[in-house]
This record gives structure tokens, C-alpha cells and sequence, in this order.
């Protein structure tokens, strides 16, 4: 006998039902309909949690939308972002944006073949990375360099070439967490690795060093404390007094700076450790990524003593963090960008260094395109990051434009969830768009994007 009274589980439709309905059969022919129902399947396991928990099931087309949507998030990949956040190495937003010219080149790499692996001449097999590599030797005066997958990928091999089974010095003031998961004592158990700490959280000595070179060490490690700062009471020995202490010793002295500097820039704080200074300073290797202050794809770049390269280069874990023929391509069209003296046109650089009243300017084209669709928006100073973990506390003078919302998270979330997505940053009285890292032909859809979500606002306050 069928049960009366339906219970609200019984009420949930199945994934077929749904997939032969109009809609779902219009959008499995879009999306595909081994995605939709994956999609389904997911949203309709969660109504059926949500139901044992008392709640009501929703209708069954509220239910296929939810699927629906993320068939389609999923099928339409990445989408644009106009990021109004200020944060101009912004790794959820995808770190350093690529000029054309590495991008042209990376879907040149992509599209067509290349001669990514061989030596045109002889017609043997050569290694995907010795331009870039030569390129990056050329720019900071290494002897030899390693490109590989990322900066994590870099460390994880220096220390699995150099240092395995045996002892790496390391200060307890740079046992740092980057975000993602990547957290130096990990990276060197992952390694194989033994981690010895030297010194404190704040204070570490030369001395400190010295003691523990008592017993046999593989290796000593510098890494910059890139995404945070240690103030106050605090003493670390110079990369300079480490090398020289590491070469008396006779161990080999790897500095992992994160931030991919490789020269100084003029107008950018100076206090951020340089590839080719770290080098001068006779650090042995130095670790980077390709994709922070650098402004070229994500890439981890190896430089240093060629013996030592060398190593690293014939570890077998280096071809397991091998790169892309994309990533190789845009790598090499920044890195020549940067040899000929045009560094300054990369986007990260011109992001970074364009003056405060310059940025007022594109924040004066906001104001002034929201100017008659809303009132209470206001171009007002503030302050952009540097972000991915690059100049910890370092503060860039900017300007952006303040719009007051009621419930500022509720029109944050919209603006995130539009075409173009925006991401601003929210503030007690509303949000706030700093205009430092929005291109000035973003300026109109960004108007566009701000009226909307303010319009919708309108109509949830009545
Ligand atoms: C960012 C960073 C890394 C990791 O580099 P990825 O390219 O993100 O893998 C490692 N060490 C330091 C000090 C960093 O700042």
C-alpha cells in the first residue's frame, strides 16, 4: 500500500526525471548531459541531507536551475574578473596578469608545434627551458639557472637534490606558512630533508648557525618571510654574514625569496631581497616564482653555482615539476622583455609603480560614469598591496571610489556573481574599488557592473 501523508523525502525527484524534463533536456544538449547529471546528482544528494534534517525539499525546478548553474559554471571555465581589489598579485585572482606578447606567444606554443625540446640545427633533442634559462642567467649574472613548475616545486627539489636523508639549517623566525599549504617544515619532510632549527621566533644569531654546523649539515636555508613581518625585538644575520658562514664551513647556502625580484625597481620599497643582490651577496642558489613581482606565468626559477644547478637538473623529481610549452613560451617572451630594458611595460611593474594621482584619475572616470545613476559615491584615498606575498606590510598609495550599500557584503557577493565578475573590497559603510589594478578601458563595464548591483540593493531594501 503506497504511503499517504508523503514524507518530505520521498518528495525529492531522481536525477532521471529531471534529465528527461524540457529544461533538462535543453541543457544536457548544451552542457552535456554526463555533466548535468553529475551536477544533479550532487544538488539532489544535498536536498536529500537537507530533508533528513527536517528541512523542506525545494521544487523540482528550483532544484534543476541549481544544477543547471553549475553545469555551467563548469562548462564556461575561467570567466573575466575586473579586479577593484587593489591587490595587484591577488593569487585567487591569478596572480600576475601577462603581457600580449607572452600570451600571443603561449597560444602560439599551444596552437601549432614548436621546437620546444629540440635543437634546430642538429635536429637532436635538446631541454625545453635552456632560453628562458639563458635569459634569466643573462639579466642577474648567475652562472646557471632551472626553470621548473612553480617556486614551491624549486625548493621542494633544491632540498631533495642537495639534502636528502641530511640536516638543512633553517631559522625558527622563517619556518613560514605561504598559503596553499605550503609550509617549509612540510616541504622539507615531503623532501626527505631533516629539519634543524636554529635561533627563535624573533631573534637568531650568526652564533646560532655556527653551533649547529657543530654536527654535518647538507645545507642552509634562508626563505623571506614574504607575507608577514616580524617587528620589534628582532635580530637575523644578513644573507651576506650567512653565505660567508656557510662557505667557511663548506655548505652550500640556498635563499628562497618568493617574490621573483630580480633587480631593483625604482619607486618600489627597496627593502625586498633582489635575485641578482641575494647572489652578490654570495648566497649560492636562490629560489623564485615566476609569477609574483617577476609579472611572468607561474614558473619556480632555480639560480646559482652551476654545480649545484646541475644536481637539481638531474634529480628525477625535476622532471616531475617539468613546465608547460605554454608556461615556457610566456616565461621567455617576459624574460626578453625584461633583457632588452623593457621590464617596465610588464603589467605587474607599470600596476606597481604608477603614481597615486594617475590612479585618481581612472577613480574620477568611475565617479564620474556612476554620476547620475547613484548617489553616494565618492573618490576617496586609499591604499593598494602589493599581495602574493611580496612586500609584507609594504603600502601603495592609491585611490578608488567609495559606494555606500546598505548591506556592503550582499553587493560584494552580487558584483562577484556578475558578468564580468568584480571583486572590490568591503569596507563598514559599503565597498571600495581601488582603481590601482583596473585597466582604464575596464572603467565602463566596471560602471555598469556597479549600477546594476546597487540597483538590485535598491530593490531588496523595499
Ligand atoms: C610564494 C612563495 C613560495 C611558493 O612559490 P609558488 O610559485 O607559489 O609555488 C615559496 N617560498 C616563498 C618565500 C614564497 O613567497
Amino acid at each position: 500500500m503506497a504511503a499517504t501523508g508523503a514524507e518530505p523525502r520521498r518528495r525529492i525527484p531522481s536525477v532521471d526525471a529531471l534529465l528527461r524534463s524540457e529544461p533538462g533536456r535543453r541543457a544536457g544538449a548544451t552542457f552535456g548531459r554526463v555533466l548535468l547529471k553529475r551536477t544533479l546528482t550532487g544538488v539532489l544528494a544535498e536536498a536529500r541531507e537537507d530533508a533528513a534534517r527536517g528541512g523542506g525539499p525545494p521544487q523540482d525546478d528550483v532544484l534543476l536551475a541549481r544544477a543547471i548553474s553549475r553545469a555551467s559554471r563548469a562548462a564556461n571555465g575561467l570567466v573575466r574578473v575586473i579586479n577593484a581589489t587593489g591587490v595587484v598579485l591577488h593569487t585567487g585572482l591569478g596572480r600576475a596578469p601577462i603581457p600580449e606578447v607572452a600570451a600571443r606567444a603561449a597560444a602560439r606554443a599551444a596552437t601549432g608545434y614548436t621546437d620546444l625540446e629540440v635543437d634546430r640545427e642538429t635536429g637532436r633533442r635538446g631541454r625545453r627551458t635552456t632560453r628562458a634559462e639563458l635569459l634569466v642567467c643573462a639579466i642577474t649574472g648567475a652562472e646557471d639557472a632551472l626553470v621548473v613548475n612553480n617556486g614551491a616545486a624549486g625548493v621542494l627539489l633544491v632540498l631533495a637534490a642537495l639534502a636528502r636523508r641530511r640536516s638543512v639549517l633553517v631559522s625558527r623566525g622563517e619556518l613560514i606558512e605561504i598559503g596553499g599549504g605550503f609550509r617549509i617544515p612540510e616541504i622539507m619532510a615531503a623532501s626527505g630533508a631533516r629539519l634543524v632549527e636554529v635561533g627563535t621566533t624573533n631573534r637568531t644569531r650568526l652564533s646560532d648557525y655556527r653551533e649547529a654546523l657543530a654536527d654535518p649539515v647538507a645545507l642552509i636555508l634562508k626563505v623571506h618571510p614574504s607575507n608577514y613581518r616580524v617587528v620589534g625585538f628582532t635580530a637575523g644575520p644578513s644573507a651576506r654574514q650567512l653565505a660567508s658562514l656557510a662557505r667557511s664551513a663548506g655548505v652550500p647556502f640556498a635563499y628562497d625569496l618568493g617574490s621573483g625580484l630580480l633587480d631593483r625597481i625604482p619607486g618600489l620599497p627597496d627593502d625586498e631581497p633582489t635575485a641578482a643582490g641575494a647572489l652578490g651577496d654570495g648566497a649560492d642558489l636562490v629560489i623564485f616564482s615566476g609569477d609574483k613581482l617577476l609579472g611572468g606565468p607561474q614558473a619556480g626559477i632555480v639560480l646559482g653555482r652551476a654545480d649545484l644547478v646541475e644536481r637539481a637538473r638531474r634529480h628525477p623529481v625535476a622532471r616531475a615539476v617539468r613546465v608547460d610549452k605554454m608556461q615556457v613560451a610566456a616565461l621567455e617572451a617576459v624574460l626578453a622583455e625584461i633583457a632588452a630594458g623593457r621590464g617596465d611595460g610588464l603589467p605587474v611593474r607599470r600596476m606597481l609603480r604608477e603614481p597615486a594621482e594617475q590612479v585618481r584619475r581612472r577613480a574620477e572616470d568611475l565617479a564620474l560614469a556612476l554620476d547620475g545613476d547613484l548617489s553616494g559615491a565618492h573618490v576617496v584615498a586609499c591604499e593598494s598591496a602589493v599581495g602574493g606575498g611580496s612586500l609584507p606590510g609594504a603600502a601603495l598609495a592609491s585611490f578608488g571610489v567609495r559606494v555606500q550599500a546598505p548591506d556592503p557584503e550582499a553587493m560584494a557577493a552580487r558584483l562577484r556573481a556578475g558578468v564580468p565578475s568584480v571583486f572590490c573590497r568591503v569596507t563598514d559603510e559599503g565597498v571600495l574599488f581601488d582603481l590601482r589594478t583596473v585597466r582604464s578601458d575596464e572603467v565602463p563595464d566596471l560602471a555598469r557592473a556597479i549600477v546594476y548591483a546597487r540597483e538590485a540593493d535598491d530593490v531588496e531594501d523595499e
